[in-house]
């Protein structure tokens, strides 16, 4: 147990506090963010616009705590899952998505969770702990600089082809639906996304928080069930807030125009994938301004939930798109390596 000061923990008004208690100009703030956030430093060190003087100083009162990459795996389809470790030997998974000009990472908000959905590795664990601010955000960190080799990019980055060019892909888009329930973690989720969007400069627009309103984000409603029973039966949350009191909640979110809200529906062989599913969920809908995700359920070793065949998924989507709703069928990617969605457990 060290009790020097980890400088990733601290706020942007905590910075300013540690630097000005050390007798340092504002402006070494400034720098010590913009070498943690944006150039990955992984250890005061690393910083080389500190002279050693006050390299020594910062080295004596602080350090820069950083994820441990264990283990990464690919999929066929491009899909890279990360396992890291934090301090106190917990592991987390990240998922990086390729696609296009995009550069997804779908990060954990939790060790385990405790909402235990019947369909979810992460959900068979429970609940170990919750994650601080900086180790939500230190995945989007750790992955960032794995992309870039480990070196240091420069800022602000250099005109590609220009002199001293160092370019390299970068994350574009977080999607907050790795392990974890982001709202049972609030506080610091919210302080999170407060970095995620300050610190390391991703746009609001392109982060995705999968669950209830908050802040100005696009908004994933996890759905998956059009009644009670059925909902209770594989996402025991619904006990707390019944199917009606969510869809009240979304018809009242306050959306940005030309925004919609997003809900993920995972089709589970017959559980929730009859005809008089797909009917009842376009009447539940109705009125929202919405895209349904349909995702067809990627099967749980030792699980009796299966993948509904392919003829009831289209037929789904039919009922859906003939009452006028967008209802697209996304397959989720990284099937192979366990990185899909309700897949990850962090081993
Ligand atoms: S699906 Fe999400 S909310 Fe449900 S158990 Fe898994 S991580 Fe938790």
């Amino acid at each position: 147990m060290t009790d020097k000061t980890n400088l990733k923990s601290l706020s942007k008004k905590e910075i300013f506090d540690f630097i000005s208690n050390l007798g340092l100009p504002h402006y070494r703030a400034d720098q010590l963010m913009q070498w943690i956030y944006k150039r990955y430093a992984s250890e005061i060190d690393e910083i080389t616009v500190f002279s050693k003087e006050l390299r020594h100083t910062l080295n004596e009162h602080a350090f820069i705590s950083n994820l441990k990459l264990v283990k990464s795996v690919k999929s066929s389809d491009g899909t890279k899952k990360f396992l890291f470790s934090l301090e106190d030997g917990q592991t987390i998974e990240s998922v990086l998505i390729p696609d296009k000009d995009r550069l997804t990472l779908c990060i954990s908000s939790q060790v385990g969770c405790a909402l235990g959905c019947s369909f979810c590795r992460t959900g068979k664990l429970g609940l170990i702990r919750n994650l601080r601010a900086y180790e939500i955000l230190d995945q989007i960190i750790a992955v960032n600089r794995i992309l870039s080799h480990h070196k240091i990019p420069p800022h602000p980055p250099l005109l590609k082809g220009g002199r001293g060019d160092f370019t390299f892909p970068k994350i574009t888009n977080i999607v907050l639906m790795g392990m974890g329930e982001p709202l049972a973690n609030f506080n610091e989720m919210i302080e999170a996304l407060w970095r995620i969007v300050l610190f390391i400069g991703i746009s609001k627009r392109k982060i995705t928080l999968s669950t209830a309103g908050v802040v100005e984000i696009n908004l994933a409603i996890s759905l998956n069930a059009t009644t009670d029973a059925s909902r209770n039966e594989i996402m025991p949350i619904n006990k707390k807030y019944p199917v009606k009191s969510l869809i009240d909640a979304c018809g009242k979110f306050p959306l940005q125009p030309g925004r919609r809200i997003t809900f993920e529906y995972v089709l589970i062989s017959g559980v929730n994938d009859s005809i008089e599913d797909a009917r009842r969920l376009a009447k539940l809908l109705r009125g929202i301004r919405c895209k349904i995700n349909l995702i067809p359920l990627n099967p749980l070793e030792g699980n009796s939930l299966k993948r509904p065949p392919e003829k009831n998924i289209l037929e789904f989507r039919k009922i859906l798109v003939q009452n006028n709703m967008t209802a697209l069928i996304r397959e989720s990617r990284g099937n192979d390596i366990l990185a899909a969605c309700g897949q990850l457990k962090g081993k």
